[in-house]
């Protein structure tokens, strides 16, 4: 049961974008976080992340204060400072954390039809100084692997998934998250949330712990195995780490929230499809989201494409009418202002610019009701046959 029934007390023209699903659950394993006294990385981050190891298949996970920091653990603890291949068509954080972990990004293409970067968009943006890859699943939907995977070792690229929009989502019927390093994030928009929140997946145990060393002040040992051990005193920093941990009060959500995801993830396949549907029915203007074959898509995101010169009319006219529609993502990143101040000749994204000009989320969210999604439907409707360039 939902705690807040806030469907009563929300305004009910208003149909926001996202609305985290938080029940008793999460609530009484919070209240035991913090009961037990312990409220710093503990126990429950253990529990998180075995979970999450064994959902994903990757046999090492962290639990971090956000999925930018496990991007930026994966590329600290490789070593990577020369060029990172990645797509423009992405939060800005994905270049973020290149940027912040001193390396350089060089943007790719992606493909319009799934919105992800292929084998060949990423390999047009391979130079000499490209040390690593790090793919996007776009809004639910994993990348199409099998030749990303097959390219970088190629190459001898470190690969490296921002899986922040698909947990849950597998490609030939293995996860996201399983195929490089994953890095999750439970911002309250992703598939389950601990308010700020992330995860980094490997198979590599020198990995796990270099990451875990700079995600803890660059000490090795967790404050937990200290404990267990003879000298718990002993903290031995072996190079200059951050402080990105998780605290066990969110693990706790998190762990919660994991066992919930099947539902969730149901629930928003279901609300895709009905969308997918309705929107068949009423207008050939607009293009739904495409899955390609092989790939689960669980909807992080759903968005549509409209014809570019009507995107902002549309847009504005649903936020009117209280639809918390949006976009993502425009600008691409190539576009943001400090990514034009450092603009790298290179970089021609025509795709990309198109896609990003074109694109509408809808709302979507576990517990949006069929009376919620019409007033969506109805407003996009509206404003498609109202809104004139
Ligand atoms: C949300 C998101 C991130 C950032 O996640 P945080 O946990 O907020 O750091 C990174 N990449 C993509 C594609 C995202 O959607």
């Amino acid at each position: 049961m939902a705690v807040n029934s806030s469907r009563d007390t929300v305004d009910v023209q208003h149909v926001p974008l996202c609305r985290p699903s938080i029940t008793e659950t999460e609530i009484a394993a919070a209240t035991e976080a913090m009961r037990s006294g312990w409220l710093a990385h503990g126990a429950f981050n253990q529990r998180f992340e075995e979970a999450f190891s064994q959902l994903t298949g990757a046999p090492h996970a962290i639990s971090l204060n956000s999925c930018t920091s496990a991007l930026e653990l994966a590329l600290k603890a490789h070593g990577i400072g020369g060029e990172v291949v990645t797509p423009s068509f992405t939060w800005v954080a994905t270049a973020n954390a290149i940027v912040t972990s001193g390396a350089t990004p060089h943007f790719c293409e992606i493909d319009p039809a799934t919105r992800n970067v292929t084998a060949e968009t990423v390999a047009a943006a391979i130079t000499p100084r490209t040390e690593a890859v790090i793919v996007v699943h776009y809004g639910g939907q994993p990348c199409q692997m099998d030749g990303i995977v097959e390219l970088c070792s190629r190459h001898g690229l470190l690969l490296i998934e921002d899986s922040a929009e698909t947990l849950g989502a597998t490609w030939q019927e293995r996860s996201v998250g399983s195929f490089g390093i994953g890095c999750f994030s439970f911002f309250p928009t992703k598939n389950i949330t601990t308010g700020e929140g992330g995860m980094f997946t490997c198979f590599d145990a020198g990995t796990e712990q270099r990451a875990r060393a700079i995600a803890s002040h660059g000490i090795a040992s967790t404050t937990l195995a200290r404990e267990r051990a003879e000298r718990p005193w002993l903290r031995a920093a072996e190079r200059a780490g951050h402080n990105y941990r998780l605290s066990n009060v969110l693990a706790a959500i998190g762990f919660e929230q994991l066992k919930r995801l099947p539902e969730m993830n149901r629930r928003r396949c279901e609300l895709a499809e009905r969308y997918d549907q309705r929107i068949a029915e009423f207008d050939a203007m607009v293009e739904t989201p495409a899955v390609a074959p092989g790939a689960t898509h669980v909807y992080q995101t759903y968005s549509v494409r409209i014809p570019a010169n009507r995107r902002d009319g549309v847009l504005a006219r649903m936020r009117r009418e209280g639809i918390g529609a949006s976009v993502h993502f425009d600008p691409p990143v190539h576009k943001q202002p400090y990514y034009l101040s450092r603009r790298d000749p290179r970089t021609d994204l025509q795709a990309t610019e198109s896609l990003c000009s074109s694109l509408i989320s809808l709302p979507l969210f576990p517990e949006m009701t069929l009376q919620e999604q019409d007033r969506v439907l109805d407003s996009l409707h509206g404003a498609l046959t109202r809104v004139v360039t």
